[in-house]
Order: structure tokens, then sequence, then C-alpha cells
């Protein structure tokens, strides 16, 4: 079968011929339906070396961290999963056993370090192929609901909803201000979860104006890039400033624009890997703001986002793909020409 795999640092990932994985036991090979390009991938293959990023995601392997499908066939001692079925993969994979992997919160393993992956399509391969195999514990069913557009949903849904979850109680009360920073794909599907969890005014920003406008349709207060930014928030909430900041970019002036226009009490949640660095002193932020990072979500949250999904309250934008377009699907993700999530569906 064909896949896209991250052959060796600082180079574009390759299409190429692999054998179709079988599943071990307590896997599933599921047959792909749609694997969602993620901008991490893009770092993975840009930025990282022998160097710099996690021990786990040297080459090779196939891309593809954000899969749904359908169950091709159940490894040995699976059991209660039928064939055919349509499923979401939650991507994280710890070790199963420790105090995070047991309340389904494999991005905190306590063994992390000493596992040879993080994720599907992360150390271990993905998505971006005919087949995949993955534990059978990070399937999440999507009954009648399409798995192709529901791609996304497995970290372009599920990161933003987990930060949005743990900033709730900033957002509570009324008259509160939300502020998404960076419109992709995670941030367009971030705008959605706002609106339908809280009643929150939502914010948006983006360097690119069309990012912009499709956020405004989906109801956002938008203001562009430019120095009088942080001054027209100020307007917006009327002085008081924005209760919680989700900055999916994460590069220095974006934390530093979070900073600037953040309410007392308020939360930061950096998102983006920009790898951005922010001076904090006493007296730099308002009282009592929470500046901190998070990293994707827990298998339970993904039932919930695929409970909004279905519900129709979350509806990720994507452009369609081939497998052999899937080096054109990264190249215009990083070139940012994507009107939505590329999606391969092989
Ligand atoms: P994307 O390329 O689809 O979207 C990025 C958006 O940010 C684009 O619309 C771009 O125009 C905008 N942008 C870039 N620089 C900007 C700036 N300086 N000011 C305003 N807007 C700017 O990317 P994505 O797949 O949505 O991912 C967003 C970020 O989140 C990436 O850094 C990615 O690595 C990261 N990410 C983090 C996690 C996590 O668990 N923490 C999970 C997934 C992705
Ligand atoms: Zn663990």
């Amino acid at each position: 079968m064909k896949a896209l795999r991250f052959q060796s640092y600082k180079s574009a990932p390759a299409l190429v011929e692999v054998d179709r994985p079988t599943p071990g036991p307590g896997e599933v090979l599921l047959k792909v339906a749609g694997s969602g390009a993620c901008h991490s991938d893009v770092s993975i293959f840009t930025e990282f070396d022998e160097e710099f990023g996690p021990a786990q995601l040297r080459p090779t392997f196939t891309l593809g961290h954000e899969v749904a499908g359908w169950i091709e066939e159940v490894g040995p001692g699976v059991t209660g999963l039928e064939p055919g079925t349509a499923h979401l993969v939650y991507g994280p994979s710890g070790c199963g056993h420790c105090r995070a992997c047991s309340r389904g919160q494999d991005t905190y393993c306590e063994n992390a370090s000493t596992m040879p992956y993080l994720a599907v399509g992360l150390g271990r391969d993905g998505g971006m192929a005919e087949f995949v195999v993955v534990p059978a514990r990070n399937l999440v069913p999507l009954g009648d609901a399409d798995p192709v557009a529901a791609a996304p949903l497995a970290d372009a849904g599920l990161t933003p909803y987990h930060a949005i979850k743990k900033s709730l109680p900033a957002l509570a009360g009324g008259g509160k201000y939300a502020l998404v920073i960076g419109l992709g794909g995670l941030g367009q599907v971030a705008v959605q979860i706002l609106t339908a969890l809280t009643g929150a005014t939502v914010i948006a920003t983006d360097a690119n104006p069309a990012a912009m406008e499709r956020a405004a349709a989906k109801g956002a207060t938008t203001v562009g890039s430019g120095p009088e930014q942080a001054d027209q928030i100020r307007a917006i909430t009327g002085g008081r400033g924005v209760d919680a900041v989700f900055d999916l970019v994460g590069v220095g002036p974006t934390i530093e624009f979070a900073a600037k226009v953040v309410a007392l009490r308020g939360r930061i949640t950096v998102v983006g890997i920009g790898n951005g660095t922010y001076p904090w002193n006493f007296y730099g932020l308002p009282y009592e703001v929470e500046l901190t990072s998070t990293y994707w979500g827990t298998v339970e949250e993904l039932y919930e986002v695929v409970d909004l999904y279905r519900a129709g309250k979350i509806t990720p934008e994507i452009e369609r793909f081939s497998l052999d377009e899937a080096p054109e699907a990264y190249r215009r993700l990083i070139a940012g020409e994507l009107t939505g999530r590329a999606v391969v569906a092989p």
C-alpha cells in the first residue's frame, strides 16, 4: 500500500510503497477514511533534528495523527468491535497503565520518556496511508457520521476543546470575552467550540484576512493584525480586556499581544508551538492572570467532541486530497493557501 512517510530530518515527506500492516494483540486494522494535515507535522519535517525535538519523533514513520476510518480487521483478543463500523482515532498512545493513561490522558503518560512513540502518526505509523493499525482502546465510535469530515476532530477539534474546557471558569459569570489568535485548522474549530460551550463574546484574529472572514461567518468579532490591535480589543471589551485568550500561534509577538489584552484574573493558553518566549514579572500581567500551555486532550473529551459534531454544533471545514496529493496538501498548508483543514482521503 502507499504511505506518506517522514523519511529524514528537514526534508519533505515522501510517498512510498510499504507493506499493509497486521494488527497485533489488542490492536485494530483501520481502512483510512480521512487523515488531517496538522501544522505540527510541518514542525517535525522542517525544524527537528538529532538535537531538537522529542526522541520518539525520529524518522522514519508514516505521518497522520488526525485519523478516522472503518474497522477492517481486529487483532487477537479484541472483542466487541464490528468490521465496517466507522471510528475516530484518539492519537496519543501512552503506556496504558499509569495514572494519566488510566484517566484517558495518554498525552501526559508518566512513562512517556520510555515509550518508543508518542501517538499514532507521531513516532508510530499514522493515517496518511490506505490502512493504519491502532490500539483498540483508542477508537471512538462515529455511528453514522461522515468519517472523512470527522478526521480533523481528532486533533484540530480535541486540542482546542481541552484548552477551552480548562478555561471555562474564566469565562463563567456573564459578560465575558474570549480571544482566538490564529484561525487555521485549530482556530476555526475553536471559534465553534467557544460558541457551543459558552455565552462569551468570541473575538478572533489572524494575519490572513481570508481566515478572519471564515471566523466572522461563524459569528466571531474579528480584529485585524496591526499596531492598533490591542486598543481595538480594549474598546470591544469596554476597557476590561479578554477573560480567556487562546494563542494558536505561540510566537513571541502573539504571546506579547495576549499579555497586553488579557483581563484581571484572566487566562492565556498557548497552544501554538511557535516556541516564543515571554519575560514574565510581577507587574507585567494583571493580577492573577494564568499563563499556561497545553497538549492535545483526553479520550473522554474526544467522545464529547464527537457528540458536539453529531449534534451539528461543530463542523470542521475541510479540503479533500487524495493520497497522491498529500504532498500538495502540506505545501498548501505551509503556504497558508488552505480554506479548510486538509484531509487526505485515500
Ligand atoms: P494552521 O497552519 O492551520 O493555522 C495557523 C494559522 O495561524 C494560520 O491561519 C496563519 O495565518 C495564522 N498565523 C500564523 N502566524 C500568525 C501571527 N503571527 N499572527 C496571527 N496569525 C498568525 O495550523 P494549525 O494546524 O491550526 O496549528 C496551529 C498551531 O497549533 C501550530 O503551531 C501547531 O503546531 C499547534 N498545535 C498544537 C497542539 C497542542 O497540543 N499544543 C496540537 C495541534 C497543533
Ligand atoms: Zn502512561
